[in-house]
């Protein structure tokens, strides 16, 4: 591990978090607005592993928000461009790439070895599959989710907190979603830094708390919420 590079953060990490960054794998599903953030502050602080799992391509609209995607990227797999772009930010981050969406009977085979895994889709059909997912296995999700200026970020685990489909029972159906760089680039701030909680045991990660962002105003409100019972996460 190159020390200079984290020069800056080990003050604030410590060299056994820094370590600890180095030693964990964490996995990103959707490669888009969150996506592309989250990856490369990750790599950039020195997660020594990444998965970005994404089946799409890169296409023009993706070019307002998502940062590591150029003109001359568009037709081509996301995954492919964000890994490459990737490596060239940190070559002491391993990126892995599945180039598929995740449905229930694959999303095992995509995500069996990563504990924590980063919700950064786009739509609540999969964050359905990756709920139910991660809630079978006892991994650790860090939610995610951008509308308009707005958004919102909370981090699910087994046996502390609520399913995310009990927070969120009926979330609006999959239509076109507005969004702006700022406003994406806070809440996947506020994801990576879950992620950097919860590897290096600094801070309090956002279990039963929803962060929620409005880039407008500009505010980020911390709610508590109660856990419930649901068909998930009370059998
Ligand atoms: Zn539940």
């Amino acid at each position: 591990m190159k020390k200079n590079r984290y020069l800056r953060q080990i003050p604030l990490l410590g060299e056994e978090g820094q370590r600890k960054l180095k030693n964990s794998k964490v996995a990103i599903v959707g490669v888009g607005g969150l996506g592309t953030n989250v990856s490369q502050i990750l790599v950039l602080m020195g997660v020594g592993r990444v998965l970005l799992v994404d089946h799409d391509k890169v296409s023009e609209s993706n070019l307002n928000r998502q940062v590591l995607f150029m003109e001359k990227d568009i037709g081509k797999p996301k995954v492919a461009v964000a890994k490459e772009r990737l490596e060239e930010l940190n070559p002491e981050t391993n990126i892995e790439v599945v180039q598929e969406k995740v449905y229930n009977d694959n999303i095992d085979n995509i995500l069996r070895s990563y504990r924590i895994i980063v919700d950064c889709l786009d739509n609540w059909y999969s964050r359905k599959i990756l709920d139910s997912y991660i809630w079978r296995k006892g991994k650790v999700l860090v939610h995610g989710a951008v509308n308009g200026f707005y958004g919102q970020v909370t981090t699910i685990k087994k046996g502390i907190t609520t399913c995310l489909s009990c927070l969120f029972p009926e979330p609006g159906k999959k239509e076109f979603i507005p969004a702006i760089g700022p406003a994406v680039t806070l809440v996947a701030s506020i994801q990576v830094m879950e992620v950097a909680k919860i590897i290096t045991n600094i801070g309090t990660p956002l279990y039963n708390r929803i962060a929620v962002v409005d880039s407008l105003e500009p505010s980020i409100s911390v709610i508590g919420v109660k856990p419930l019972d649901c068909g998930l996460c009370s059998s």
